[in-house]
């Protein structure tokens, strides 16, 4: 049932899913049965980064269980106020890349556009948890500035659709954005970043496939799923939409303490992903982010566990293990460490 209505979750459309998310750590405790001494580590860690999880992925989680991978990755903890070295607001420097309102443009030939600043769900581990989105909030004449940007440099052949998580933004406005770039002729291809579709599938519409695939441009989405049980019936439901739209499915994941760094979460959700035609495509050690330092795994148990994959699965599903590194010219891959045991 959605919170605060009678309704079920399967039907509902993703606007009332995204504006009757959990924001409120009290409610989310009481609907998974947990125990309230969270309750005030839980509120001090959300001053800092708010809480916000939708229904129909906290339906995935499994009630009393604090170890839940998914309640993992939302519930706000006391350890994210513990100061940490090296943590930090902006650990890739992305506001120096922000080459004006609304643009990021970190990469040769490819650039971000913030299409919205909003999220479906916050994630306590994300490296934009800090990231000044007021600041991108583009009104009419900014997005023509933007698009006037892309326009007057003809190295940029790939846009990238980033946030916040761009599948906030109503149809009607992708719908506009993606045909005007598509105006653009030294723009080759279009890619989505984003999580919407993983935490609410309902988002996934005959009008959103008609506003990102209506035009000339190849599309590629780049999901964000980190753990198997993440990739339900409904998520499959909309990959197979997805994919029948022409898209290119690739995923990405951030290795995360408690949640996926184990062999087995790596290889069910790389088995699960491959059953639904999504490609592995990166795996993301940690961003340091201030409030994200209980996340961390160190670089040699990252090498050695997708070393171990390597073993176990096909190549083409092994994601490529990554670190983003302020300032360098392309994410930066680790070596792996094949071990044979
Ligand atoms: S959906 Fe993406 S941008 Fe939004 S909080 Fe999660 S990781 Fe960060």
């Amino acid at each position: 049932m959605i919170h605060g209505t009678s309704a079920p979750v399967e039907s509902v459309d993703w606007q009332t899913l995204l504006a009757t998310s959990i924001t409120d750590v009290r409610t989310l405790l009481e609907r998974l049965e947990l125990d309230t001494t969270l309750l005030e580590p839980g509120l001090a860690a959300c001053a800092e980064f708010p809480l916000r999880v939708p229904e129909p992925y906290l339906a995935r989680m499994q009630p009393g269980e604090l170890n839940d991978p998914l309640l993992r990755q939302v519930l706000p903890v006391g350890e994210e106020l513990q100061e940490q070295p090296g943590f930090i607001l902006d650990p890739l420097g992305e506001q120096h890349s922000n080459a004006r309102p609304g643009i990021i443009h970190k990469y040769h030939g490819r650039l971000l556009l913030i299409v919205s600043g909003g999220c479906a769900i916050n994630c306590r581990y994300c490296f934009r948890r800090h990231f000044p989105y007021a600041d991108n909030n583009l009104s009419s004449q900014e997005w023509e500035q933007a698009l006037d940007y892309i326009r007057a440099d003809s190295s940029i052949s790939e846009v990238i659709y980033s946030g916040g998580d761009p599948l906030a933004a109503n149809d009607k406005r992708l719908h506009w954005l993606t045909r005007r770039i598509a105006e653009i002729p030294h723009v080759r291809r279009l890619r989505v970043h984003t999580r919407l579709p993983v935490v609410i599938p309902q988002r996934v519409t005959d009008s959103l496939l008609e506003a990102l695939c209506d035009t000339r441009l190849p599309v590629t989405m780049v999901l964000h799923c980190n753990h198997a049980n993440e990739l339900d019936q409904a998520l499959a439901g909309a990959a197979s939409q997805l994919r029948g739209a022409g898209m290119l499915l690739l995923n990405q994941a951030v290795l995360l303490k408690g949640v996926n760094d184990r062999l087995e979460d790596q290889i069910a959700l790389s088995e699960r992903l491959g059953d639904n035609g999504i490609l592995p495509y990166y795996l993301h050690v940690l961003d340091h982010v201030r409030g994200a330092g209980h996340f961390h795994i160190d670089d040699q148990q990252a090498k050695e566990l997708v070393g171990r994959m390597l073993t176990r699965l096909p190549g083409f599903l092994v994601p490529k293990l990554v670190r983003e590194v302020a300032g360098r010219a392309s994410k930066v891959p680790l070596p792996i460490e094949l071990l044979e045991d």
